[in-house]
């Protein structure tokens, strides 16, 4: 996976301070997207070991909220198992941190309650949620005609919130409050 940008602390990419890994690469290509550079999954540097252990460092710092996924799309083809690793690895470093994720796949319930990715792992397939792994998802490709600049966290009004453990404990996409 490669990455465009490691941001310290935003405060435009949910709610407090935040960390905030853009990563490179998105095959969705809205129409009026913000950020085309991004499409290129050869875009940026890889996301090395230094760049890792540089995003930790922010991390640490007891004013960063959480971490945020963007991009580019973190949930596409190239980019989903280097995220779904590097969660697996936030959680268990940062417990308290929450995390924020960027996607551009309109979601359904069944999204975050079935496992819809899967990888071949050492010959055997393996069934994954990275939603489930999340506290906030954004869902929903940018549309140009429904772009509103007064929305907290999104640029167009058909993108949601959505709150993760409360979609999944009431069997249907509640949004996160703000
Ligand atoms: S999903 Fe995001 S990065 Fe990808 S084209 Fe749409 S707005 Fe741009």
């Amino acid at each position: 996976m490669n990455y465009l940008q490691i941001e310290k602390a935003s405060v435009a990419n949910g709610k407090g301070i935040r960390t905030v890994l853009w990563v490179s690469g998105c095959s969705l290509h809205c129409k009026g997207c913000q950020n085309p550079e991004s499409w290129d999954f050869n875009a940026g540097k890889p996301f090395d070991d230094k760049a890792k252990q540089e995003l930790f460092c922010y991390l640490e710092n007891p004013y960063i909220q959480g971490i945020t996924f963007s991009g580019g799309h973190p949930l596409d083809y190239k980019n989903a198992y280097a995220i779904y690793e590097l969660i697996l690895e936030i959680k268990e470093k940062y417990p308290q941190k929450d995390i924020w994720l960027y996607t551009g796949y309109s979601l359904t319930y069944e999204d975050f309650y079935s496992h819809p990715l899967s990888w071949m792992v050492s010959g055997e397939e393996t069934k994954i949620n990275i939603l489930q792994m999340c506290d906030v998802v954004v869902d929903g490709e940018f549309r140009e005609e429904l772009r509103d600049t007064t929305l907290p966290f999104r640029g167009s009004s058909n993108q949601r919130l959505i709150d993760v453990k409360k979609t999944i404990d009431n069997k249907k996409i509640i949004l996160f409050k703000v």
